[in-house]
């Protein structure tokens, strides 16, 4: 039996009857990642044989008859904007390079007490600033549906590794959607859950009132119980709710067995279906439709007409927070520090420090935002963006008053090919055109696979959201979208990734070779740092 290809559920199921330990598992993530990341470079670090150290102290407290949870001795890849106290911490920039936190965030903090094994930790787009991984400062990672492609972003470390069977599940972030994109064009599951309902204590911060932490994986059902076990209220994050939560893990087993949709009301969202969106895209989201329809659901459609001004108002609101959040990358207190001679003043260095430690894209909005912010800019930019949030707020509740839940495509094409976008920073911006409103509004939002578009053979994906604090109605919907579609295809769509990871592909449509290409920088996988 291949352990890395089972769903974290049932990988549980075996390690909780002892047919399967926790060293024998993650031993398999490693040797699946030693294998395969050289051509996909998901992460930057790699735990090697802390990994192995821990899953056997878990297998331990098994054998000495410890109550466990249900996820103990399940490993787990973790997004590099998470703190980790025993492993580099960079969010994929060259500034906090080789950066160890002297302490964990809070959902790293919970997933080790839960016994969950960290595998090491997934690259990144810097700060978490893009949507295809190509702004990492370590080099980018590929789609394991082909390898030519981006992964998503800005979590396409997390996606590939989750796709391509190096980990079972993995943490990511989505400020804008780099939780529910890169589960998009990977063929994989992202949930973003209502803005604080999970901790970002210890995420290192992009927007501090859009970020929101939460899980990837193969199965609705993985992503409940990694929810489970990462979410509630937290003392640390002044932002963290304080409602307790149901077992996403329980809605998701009901939707899943219920196989029906009766009585559930769907919003089509009109202004995020665009004509602009790739045929096939809107193909495989109408069969998705047509599928809940007959599986009882009502398909309504509806309008939310400030939605077109969302992309507009994030790209304000995002580098302004941005910039004020990352002022403290200042080179006194961590970080890289680069003295320009002997006599450098403090700003000097901080100067140098800054030029020389943050990338492009991140020097690109920290100009943005201190420009939003400045005195006589303020409320033309920062205060009607700010309008603009309350309007897409009023629309998502005149919504939900009509329906349980609204649905888009997750991504407005398939992967699209490494370096395609990555000049043109406003193509980039426009791959988020469905996710952002969920983050204006703090509501949650789940990407989940409904099959390969014709045209290119690549993963396609819906997403569901629902009113805020309603994260489990979207497990449950979620869940029995995913059964449906399984009894469709015969099998879950990653059953289809390639071996060779659509290299034949690649080469058949005339691409030559170096697209193929030589490990990026960092990739070490017996516990090495980019
Ligand atoms: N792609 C979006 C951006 O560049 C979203 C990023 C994210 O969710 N972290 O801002």
């Amino acid at each position: 039996m291949d352990l890395t290809r089972l769903p974290a559920s049932e990988l549980a199921g075996l390690l909780s009857t002892g047919e399967v330990s926790s060293v024998e598992a993650t031993r398999a993530s490693l040797d699946r990642i030693a294998e395969a990341d050289g051509d996909l470079h998901a992460f930057l670090h790699v735990a090697g044989d802390a990994a192995i150290a821990r899953a056997s102290e878990i297998d331990q407290l098994r054998r000495d008859g410890r109550e466990l949870g249900p996820l103990a001795g399940v490993p787990i890849a973790i997004k590099d904007v998470l703190c980790t106290n025993d492993m580099p911490s960079t969010a994929a920039s060259r500034i906090l390079e080789g950066w160890i936190p002297p302490y964990d965030a809070t959902v790293v903090a919970r997933l080790r007490a839960a016994g969950m094994v960290p595998l090491g930790k997934t690259n990144m787009d810097e700060f978490a600033m893009g949507s295809s991984t190509e702004h990492s400062a370590y080099g980018p990672t590929r789609n394991p549906w082909a390898l030519d492609r981006i992964p998503g972003g800005s979590g396409g470390g997390s996606a590939a590794a989750v796709a391509a069977f190096e980990a079972p599940v993995a943490l990511g972030s989505d400020t804008g959607g780099s939780i529910r994109q890169p589960a998009a064009v990977t063929g994989t599951v992202g949930m973003k859950p209502t803005y604080g309902g999970v901790s970002r204590y210890g995420a290192i911060a992009l927007a501090s009132s859009l970020d929101q932490v939460g899980p990837v994986s193969r199965t609705v059902l993985d992503s409940a119980l990694v929810h489970d076990v990462i979410g509630g209220h937290d003392p640390h994050d002044s932002t963290s709710l304080r409602d307790p939560w149901p077992s996403f893990a329980e809605a998701a087993r009901a939707g899943a067995a219920s196989g029906s949709l009766a009585g559930v009301r769907v919003g089509v969202v009109r202004e995020l279906d665009s004509e602009g969106f790739q045929a096939g895209v809107r193909q495989r989201f109408d069969e998705a439709l047509a599928l809940m329809q007959n599986a009882g659901a009502e398909i309504v459609e509806i309008s939310a007409p400030n939605f077109e001004y969302a992309i507009a108002a994030y790209y304000l609101i995002l580098p302004a927070e941005a910039s004020s959040n990352l002022a403290k990358y200042d080179s006194v207190r961590f970080g890289l520090r680069v003295t320009p001679g002997e006599t450098a003043t403090v700003e000097q260095v901080m100067s140098a420090s800054r030029g020389a430690g943050f990338g492009p894209e991140v020097k690109r909005r920290i100009i943005l935002g201190t420009y939003a912010l400045s005195a006589g800019y303020y409320d033309a930019y920062y205060g009607s963006a700010q309008k603009v949030r309350t309007l897409i707020q009023r629309d998502f509740a005149a919504a939900f008053a009509q329906v349980d839940v609204l649905v888009s495509p997750a991504a407005p094409t398939t992967a699209f090919r490494l370096g395609e976008k990555l000049d043109d920073p406003l193509a980039m911006y426009l791959n988020d055109i469905t996710t952002i409103p969920a983050n204006l509004a703090g509501v949650p939002g789940m990407g989940l696979p409904i099959g390969l578009a014709p045209e290119d053979g690549l993963p396609v994906g819906i997403q569901l959201m629902a009113p805020a604090r309603e994260d489990a109605r979207l497990y449950t919907v979620g869940a029995t979208l995913e059964a449906l579609l399984h009894e469709s295809w015969g099998g879950p769509l990653l059953d289809r990734l390639p071996a060779d990871f659509g290299r034949s592909a690649a080469r058949e449509s005339g691409q030559p070779d170096h697209l193929v290409p030589a490990p990026g920088p960092g990739t070490e996988p017996d516990g090495g740092t980019a």
